[in-house]
């Protein structure tokens, strides 16, 4: 019996599938495919595939092992993480988690990472190592700022947090935790993000029957409720309206958001069809917010989380936003080619 089967005979593992099931399954921790968990042991570490859901790791099998001491000893290396799956142990095809060498290097049992956006609201501000600190400082909490998801990303959490930090907040991106077991874990990562939530959360947003009435015949539809005070209310316009705030926003939507500005709908639509990259999160100022009506879950997902990040960020808070260059790295575009794209669209 190796590491790898007997440790995903235990307990501990059963009781991370349910815990990643149930974070999974709740939009203001995980959105789409976004977060991650994993369970390891004497090196033999099981961790989310890439592009799998969360919520639905009790439904099907959405983990893969990972040698976790070869993958930390080759952190300065630039080995594809798929070449930390141990032979024969792995059932499918899946590969690990882009964001697999945080599980790996991290020296805790169980690491749980989510978009929670609590966390992110103040992750993006200017000042977040020092609210961090005053709202966080007795759990020991460590900030990180903002790095592309990937082995640059586990060297500078590593540069920035000790071997016994539990909490440790990424800027313009997330919230991990670590601990000896998933349950405990969660707890912690639930602690946390009621700590960072705002003490009055807003009014749920309603969607405009007149603007869905116009949508109707175009290629757009209203996005979800929570999305539409981005449109409507002009502190959320003001933060949703500048570039990109954090990378899953990227990835799903495209660079920020595409601000109509015309009043036909049908002609504002056409307009943002165009851009170049596609923007997928059309707002109309003062009316409500819309996406192409043939967004995938993920998609929606996303577009709802902008709703739920930006209604938690304080007014009059400084914001940091992905540059040009990080959007092309996250993109894998050439940034020059990636500059030259915004501009003609713009
Ligand atoms: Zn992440």
């Amino acid at each position: 019996v190796s590491a790898w089967s007997s440790l995903r005979a235990s307990t501990a593992y059963a009781d991370l599938l349910a815990v990643s099931e149930r974070l999974g399954r709740d939009p203001l921790q995980v959105q789409g495919p976004g977060g991650n968990t994993s369970l390891k042991e004497n090196g033999a570490m099981w961790v989310k595939a890439s592009g799998l859901w969360l919520a639905e790791a009790r439904a099907r099998d959405i983990m893969v092992p990972v040698d976790a001491d070869a993958l930390t000893a080759a952190l300065h290396e630039d080995t594809p993480d798929v070449a930390f799956v141990p032979d024969g142990e792995s059932a499918s095809a899946l590969r690990p988690s882009i964001e697999t060498s945080f599980h790996a290097a991290l020296p805790w049992p169980v690491v749980i990472h989510t978009h929670c956006v609590a966390t992110i609201a103040l992750a993006v501000r200017t000042d977040a190592e020092t609210v961090i600190a005053e709202r966080l400082g007795d759990l020991g909490a460590a900030f990180v700022p903002y790095v592309k998801p990937g082995r640059d990303l586990t060297r500078a959490i590593l540069a920035h947090s000790a071997p016994a930090t539990r909490v440790i907040v990424l800027g313009n991106h997330g919230l991990i935790c670590c601990g000896d077991n998933p349950v405990s874990t969660e707890t912690l990562l639930r602690t946390v993000s009621t700590r960072l939530e705002p003490h009055a959360l807003p009014e749920p947003g309603t969607i405009d029957p007149h603007l869905a009435d116009q949508l109707a015949g175009t290629d757009w539809m209203p996005a979800p409720a929570e999305a539409q005070p981005l449109a409507r209310d002009p502190v959320q316009l003001g933060f949703a309206g500048g570039a990109t705030l954090y990378p899953d926003h990227l990835v799903f939507l495209g660079p920020g958001v595409a601000i109509a500005d015309h009043d036909d709908v049908g002609t504002a639509t056409e307009q943002a069809a165009r851009l170049s990259p596609p923007r997928r999160l059309l707002l109309f100022p003062g009316r409500g917010a819309a996406i192409p009506k043939d967004s995938d879950a993920g998609t929606k997902a996303l577009a709802r989380a902008l709703g739920d990040v930006v209604a938690r960020i304080a007014p009059g808070a400084e914001v940091n936003r992905l540059t040009q260059e990080q959007e092309a790295d996250l993109l894998n575009w050439d940034a020059e080619a990636y500059r030259r794209s915004l501009s003609a669209a713009s």
